[in-house]
């Protein structure tokens, strides 16, 4: 897979968070959802799970976020700032290096936006709530499941609808009605 690949060029085989080697995986950092270079890092088994189950979390382990926030990967800077404001509650440490730590707005904003309750809400491309009657953008060529047909690049959806799963919304394209990664659209 290509940007399995390329993640792990960029983390030079290393765990983004702790610099471990042992069992790495890509990580899709939230609200977004499909696995991309620019919106997941690579962890190792051991931040992972920790991420995945806060109740679970070492804070000596997160010592490493000492390091890695100075990290130069937005979604690497997203997941740091978001572990160090969960230790920041019992650690004072975490609370001193949140204190330095600078990110850009937009990058800042991505922070946020996981962090809150509103994740489970469909987001396109930049992470920008989608909503019901919306017009949105196809930003790559996406097969239509079933047909030998693609949905163009630049095909404008008009007016989708949301579904019971915040990953898809559906809409009309190409005259026919389906279901869209929310994540593969950008609003208009
Ligand atoms: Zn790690």
């Amino acid at each position: 897979m290509a940007t399995e690949s390329a993640l792990l060029e960029r983390c030079e085989s290393k765990c983004e968070l702790c610099s471990s080697t042992a069992q790495l995986q890509p990580f899709v950092v939230a609200p977004h959802t499909q696995i991309t270079v620019d919106h997941a890092v690579m962890l190792c088994e051991t931040c992972k799970s920790q991420i995945e189950n806060p109740e679970t979390a070492d804070a000596n382990h997160w010592r490493c976020l000492n390091d890695s926030m100075w990290n130069q990967t937005p979604a690497v800077q997203v997941v740091a700032w978001r572990q160090l404001k969960r230790l920041s509650e019992s650690e004072a440490w975490a609370h001193d290096l949140l204190d330095m730590m600078y990110l850009e707005e937009d990058v800042a904003n991505w922070a946020m936006i996981g962090m809150d309750d509103d994740a489970e809400k469909p987001r396109d491309v930049n992470g920008v709530e989608l909503k019901k009657g919306d017009d949105v953008t196809i930003i790559k060529d996406l097969p239509i499941k079933g047909s030998s047909q693609v949905i163009k690049q630049g095909t404008v959806v008009r007016g989708i609808s949301l579904s019971d799963d915040p990953k898809l919304v559906s809409g009309k394209a190409n005259g026919q009605s389906m279901y869209i990664i929310a994540e593969y659209t950008r609003k208009k």
